[in-house]
């Protein structure tokens, strides 16, 4: 039959993935600090146990998914651990979840970290694309790979147990610097009798047309030569950026979300690297020990 699956927390995903499980025909056991959120499921086929421990104790794979890891602490505090298959969905930092790593493991628990690329209307939505960053305990990934795979795609990115959370925020982090030069985009029409939808389809097809950029990026990274395959050069960008920053002003747009970028672009090409690519910005980025 199909795995037995322990679920603490009933917030819009962890209700989203028991939802996903009692389909595919896995026996779920629910709790949830508050036990309305339970009842739908319940209705569903969950078994809902009557608290953190006795969830914890029904089955050897046990899945949290709860606001923070504040309140993972509150929730496994007083449950017993030992030989469990500890997954943990719920958000974290990388240090928070090698805290947690050793934390279970002194509790007797396999570990695994997981970073959710998804939001709840994508679990169980293959075609969605969204998918779990797992990091931690291989041996538990490989054991549990089709079950966790069931409401959502998997990517096991590591042993080291703060991957999947850096993993995560690495891409959120870049979806936020798309985020700010889509809002910077928009900001630059509003005055003008342009229809923002009219804009939408160009701004999308342009930042796809972009993206693959990131693999020149990286493939400097691994070269050290950031001049590898550059079209446009620094020296060029940087000298283009004054049109952006008047057009900003004509517009009566603040320049706040381009600004600090063209900062690192003069002051790398102020270090003699005006036939680079803008892979050197990176280097700014990352501080290193007596810079
Ligand atoms: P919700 O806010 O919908 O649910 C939070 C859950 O945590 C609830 O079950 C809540 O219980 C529980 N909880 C919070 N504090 C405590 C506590 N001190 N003790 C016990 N239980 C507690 O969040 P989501 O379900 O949306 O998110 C869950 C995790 O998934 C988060 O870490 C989130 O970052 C992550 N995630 C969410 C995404 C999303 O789009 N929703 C996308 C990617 C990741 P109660 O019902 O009693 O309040």
């Amino acid at each position: 039959g199909k795995t037995s699956v322990t679920l603490l927390g009933l917030g819009a995903m962890g209700t989203a993935l028991a939802r996903t499980w009692l389909a595919a025909g896995h026996p779920v056991t629910v709790w949830n600090r508050t036990p309305a959120r339970a009842a739908a499921l319940a209705a569903e086929g969950a078994r809902v146990a009557d608290g953190a421990a006795a969830a914890v104790a029904a089955n050897t794979l046990v899945v949290v998914c709860l606001l923070d890891d504040t309140s993972v602490d509150e929730v496994l505090a007083g449950t017993d651990l030992a030989g469990k298959d500890l997954v943990n969905l719920t958000t974290s930092t990388p240090a928070q979840a090698r805290g947690r790593a050793r934390w279970a493991r002194e509790r007797g628990a396999r570990y695994l970290d997981g970073g959710i690329m998804a939001v709840p209307p994508m679990i169980g939505v293959p075609e969605a694309g969204g998918y779990v960053f797992y990091s931690g305990s291989r041996e538990l990934f490989e054991r549990h790979r089709e079950t966790l795979g069931a409401p959502v795609g998997t990517t096991y990115v590591g042993e080291d147990a703060g991957f999947a959370a850096l993993y995560d925020v690495a891409l959120l982090s870049a979806m936020y610097g798309m985020f700010a030069g889509a809002a910077h985009a928009f900001a630059l029409i509003r005055k003008e009798d342009i229809d923002p939808a009219a804009l939408a389809p160009l701004l999308a097809d342009w930042l796809v047309a972009m993206a693959p950029a990131v693999h020149r990026t990286a493939g400097q990274l691994r070269s050290g030569d950031y001049t590898e395959g550059v079209g446009s050069t620094l020296a060029m960008q940087v000298a283009g950026t004054p049109t952006f920053l008047s057009t900003a002003e004509q517009q009566g747009v603040s320049p706040e979300l381009l600004s600090p970028y063209f900062a690192l672009m003069r002051h790398r090409l102020s270090e003699g690297s005006g036939e680079e690519d803008l892979t050197g910005v990176i280097d700014l980025l990352v501080r290193r020990p007596g810079t």
